[in-house]
């Protein structure tokens, strides 16, 4: 028979102390009123001990179903009796089951995302890109948009806003499932083009003036839809953005990817594809031109013709970082030239220079 111990008790809903008598009996603890106003009963598996006993000061429980609540008990063999009923309690450390299982699980993932890091993050972007929701992609995409353009005017032309329809429309017709993609041009100097998550590409007004034909600028568009449609973009914000974008992921803030269009370091290397990103988002773009029934070989003119510049200026200030760096010259780019001419143009000529002048 468990003896009956004087203690003091709280309920933590105010700051009332009781007189009681506690006793560790063999279905629990029993908490009485010594007035007989209240009685508790607090199973064994939801008893806790707030800290180990000691001689010099009274002995404090409470319980995982009244978190609040407070017993306190200055008796040795009180301790004893619950030692003898409950032994769980008193185990410290590693000893706790509940301590040693959640050590566990940290540091199984603390491997996970050491192995995330070390070699996993590059084969675990693409399927990531993948569950990205559709609407956070598009938030992160235009942050994106509006520091790329760095408050450049959007140029906004009827007419050439309406040729820039018709082109993005004869390329993207054909996809089954439609492909969302939000084509702007941005009123800047620099030659070059952009694809950015949730599907919106950035063309500057540079790579418009540059551009020879608008078989050019569909052959380039069509690349960035590309990027879009393997949602590289993506990939390459969970691939440089690492382990933040993982809890991004699965707080649905997206607050990493943020920062990271916040610096213009992130930001470019965020648009650094691989080759290998280069490589599918030409081989899709060739595909979107000939279906389109368009001139297969108008990428490797572009190319050809940045290519001077590229080698006087490097990919450094003087094309202002464009097109060539961001898009590091492949072979098969440049050898595409042999590829199939149709002889059809994707905009008439009237169209052509209104796209040419959408930024007045
Ligand atoms: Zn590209």
């Amino acid at each position: 028979m468990a003896g009956a111990y004087d203690g003091s008790y709280s309920d933590g809903r105010t700051a009332a102390m009781h007189e009681v008598v506690a006793q560790a009996r063999g279905d629990g603890l029993h908490i009485n009123s010594k007035t007989g106003d209240f009685e508790e009963h607090w199973r064994y598996g939801d008893v806790r001990a707030i800290d180990p006993p000691r001689s010099d000061i009274p002995f404090r429980l409470t319980s995982q179903t009244m978190p609040d609540a407070r017993l306190s008990v200055n008796s040795a063999e009180f301790v004893a009796d619950l030692r003898h009923q409950a032994p769980q309690l008193f185990l410290t450390g590693l000893a706790q089951p509940t301590l040693r299982r959640n050590i566990a699980l940290i540091i199984l993932a603390l491997c996970a995302l050491g192995l995330l890091l070390w070699q996993g993050m590059p084969h675990l972007s693409a399927p990531l890109a993948h569950l990205v929701p559709a609407q956070w992609a598009q938030n992160i995409g235009e942050t994106y948009r509006s520091r790329i353009i760095s408050g450049a005017p959007v140029c906004n032309d009827a007419s050439g806003t309406a040729a820039l329809a018709v082109m993005t429309r004869r390329l993207t017709n054909s996809l089954s499932p439609p492909l969302n993609v939000d084509v702007i041009v941005a009123d800047k100097a620099q030659v070059n083009a952009f694809a950015l998550p949730g599907g919106h590409i950035v063309i500057m007004r540079g790579l418009l003036e540059k551009a020879g034909s608008s078989d050019e600028v569909a052959a380039i568009l069509a690349h960035e839809i590309g990027h879009v449609s393997h949602r590289h973009p993506l990939q390459m914000g969970i691939h440089v953005a690492g382990i933040g974008m993982m809890v991004d992921l699965f707080t649905g803030e997206g607050s990493s990817l943020m920062e990271m269009a916040g610096e213009v370091g992130g930001l470019l290397l965020l648009l650094n594809y691989s080759r290998d990103m280069e490589r599918e988002a030409d081989a899709y773009g060739r595909k979107l031109m000939g279906t389109a029934g368009l001139s297969t070989g108008a990428m490797a003119r572009f190319f050809a013709r940045l290519k001077p510049e590229g080698k006087k200026g490097g990919n450094g200030a003087e094309n202002g970082g464009g097109y060539f760096s961001s898009h590091p010259p492949l072979e098969e780019r440049i050898d595409a030239a042999t590829k199939l001419e149709t002889g059809q143009s994707v905009l008439n000529n009237a169209d052509w220079m209104a796209l040419k002048n959408i930024c007045g």
